[in-house]
């Protein structure tokens, strides 16, 4: 297992429509692997591929931050096909560190998601669940969480981002 490194806010990889995961490899089993670890160590609630700089669509979730193996989630193809509600709360990306700004997100959603097998299964996430299922989606879009700002308060992200990496 390694712990992989995150690549960052203006890396053009995390704009990239990802590509579906094909067949299941041992190569992408040490993927898996590799982003519960990097979450881990990273200290987030979960990572997707292509912030390691691999553009597929596989994301991994665990909320309880490695204490409970039952709840790591690991995201294949995942397809929202349904949302309920709203939320509003702080986010935050391992891409874009240092920053946590407040952003509505539903406060239910159903996920269509392939399993290790090729089967397909659904999932489920509220509250908090929902919001990472969102946020993980989202970067296989190529989006980002401060992409939903609009162009002011955008830039006063960046002017802040900016200042934490010098
Ligand atoms: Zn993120």
């Amino acid at each position: 297992m390694a712990v992989r490194t995150v690549i960052t806010w203006g890396d053009p990889r995390l704009k990239v429509n990802s590509a579906d995961v094909g067949e299941w490899t041992p190569e992408l089993e040490q993927l898996v692997e590799d982003l519960f670890e990097t979450a881990l160590a990273e200290e987030g609630l979960g990572i997707a591929a292509p912030q390691v700089g691999i553009n597929l669509n596989l994301a991994v979730v665990d909320l309880s931050c490695g204490e409970d193996p039952a709840r790591k989630t690991v995201l294949i193809n995942p397809e929202i096909v349904l949302t309920e509600g709203s939320q509003t709360g702080p986010e935050g990306c391992l891409s874009v560190p240092g920053i946590h700004e407040v952003l509505e997100r539903p406060r239910k959603v159903r996920v269509k998601n392939r399993r290790r097998d090729g089967s397909w299964e659904e999932l489920e996430g509220e509250d908090l669940l929902a919001r990472a299922y969102c946020h993980e989606i989202d970067h296989l879009r190529g989006r980002l969480f401060v992409e939903y700002f609009g162009p002011v308060k955008r830039q006063l992200i960046q002017r802040k981002y900016q200042k934490n990496r010098r």
